[in-house]
């Protein structure tokens, strides 16, 4: 073989120094079940290693193969030569088993690269099985049981750094009508493009769920009241303009009274006021009580602008009419005082 690394072949050191990163900084992460956003850097990287493995081993191959070829050639002729030279014999002899030796640490090697091969690529099964049993099928979303785990890691989080957080529920509005009317292949590409175009609108931190059938529940770190009633109302205009459905929304934040059961019935509770009030709009839990998010009433936003526009317009007709008398009376004061001279 040709390139070495401290006694060791180049292809092999790779093999190992790989190893060790991976499993350095594998100790350095929280345990798999926390989190399925760690599952998943956890499985891109195992993935990653697998097919760096999969390389290293393919040229430890090639390498091995001239490397032997190259062996064989050399006891050849040590054979050949020592039937020629018998009084040489003996040394001879020894020479052949050093290239014996000279095979045999490089089998070893390869025979380990082999088994940390099979190893990695058994806890990428692993971490697969656990991806696919936290994913909805169709959406591609996480489901409810990894809902259930990042909402116990929120709010350990929550308890031990104070971090704030918000959860929104997003519920399609009618979707029974889509089904029944268009069946459930086209309610399942619905579904399917309301679930990416949620996904699209969210930040790498949050964690989007699809939570029963047309439910969906976000949670966002690091965010608070008002920036979950952003966040919903953004998702819900977006829906609106390029979906064939709408959504309804309910919004709360973390409190700290608050357990992952409490926060989804608040968030639900103000879902179920924004289904009341006609759908297609967004509420959330103050904590104290459910209210309306302003931007969303968008009937009532724009019943607020056209109403504006008329008051103008009889403000400005008001103007004229009045100006239009100024200047009658001005001009019948002109005429009466031409009279009288
Ligand atoms: P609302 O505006 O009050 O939310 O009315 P809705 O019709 O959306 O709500 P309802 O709870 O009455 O019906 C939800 C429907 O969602 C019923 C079910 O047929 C449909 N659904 C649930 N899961 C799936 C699914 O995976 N695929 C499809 N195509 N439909 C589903
Ligand atoms: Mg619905
Ligand atoms: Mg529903």
């Amino acid at each position: 073989m040709e390139d070495w690394i401290l006694g060791i072949p180049t292809p092999v050191a790779m093999a190992l120094i790989a190893l060790i990163g991976y499993f350095l900084g594998k100790r350095n992460h929280r345990p798999v079940s926390a989190e399925q956003a760690y599952a998943r850097r956890e499985l891109k990287r195992a993935k990653a290693i697998v097919k760096q493995l999969e390389e290293i081993s393919r040229e430890v191959r090639r390498n091995l193969a001239s490397h032997q070829s190259s062996i064989a050639h050399f006891k050849e002729r040590i054979v050949l030569m020592s039937s020629h030279e018998n009084e040489t014999g003996e040394s001879w002899q020894t020479l052949c088993e050093e290239a014996e030796r000279m095979l045999s640490p490089t089998m070893r090697l390869s025979a380990q690269i082999a088994n940390a091969y099979d190893e990695v690529r058994q806890q990428a099964n692993l971490l697969m099985t656990f991806t696919e049993s936290r994913t909805d099928p169709l959406t591609g979303l996480s489901n409810r049981r990894a809902l259930d785990d990042s909402l116990e890691s929120l709010f350990a989080m929550k308890d031990r750094y104070e971090l704030t957080f918000s959860l929104c529920i997003l519920d399609v509005d009618h979707f029974k009508k889509i089904n029944d009317e268009y069946g459930h292949l086209e309610g399942d590409r619905v579904l399917q493009e309301v679930a990416s175009l949620i996904d699209n609108c969210v930040r790498e931190t949050d964690v989007v769920t699809r939570y029963g059938g047309e439910e969906f529940v976000i949670l966002m770190p690091s965010t608070d009241l008002a920036g979950g009633l952003i966040f919903a109302e953004r998702v819900r205009e977006a829906v609106e303009q390029r979906l064939k459905v709408t959504v309804s929304g309910g919004v709360a934040q973390a409190s700290n009274t608050d357990e992952p059961q409490t926060l989804l019935a608040r968030a639900d509770s103000a879902l179920y006021r924004a289904k009341s009030r006609g759908r297609n709009c967004i509420f959330c839990h103050t904590g104290d009580c459910v209210q309306e998010h302003p931007a969303s009433d968008s009937s009532a936003a724009t019943l607020a602008h056209e109403n504006a526009e008329e008051l103008l317009e009889e403000v400005r007709s008001l103007e004229k009419m009045l100006g239009q008398r100024e200047s009658d009376k001005a001009a019948s004061h002109q005429q009466k005082q031409a009279e009288t001279v």
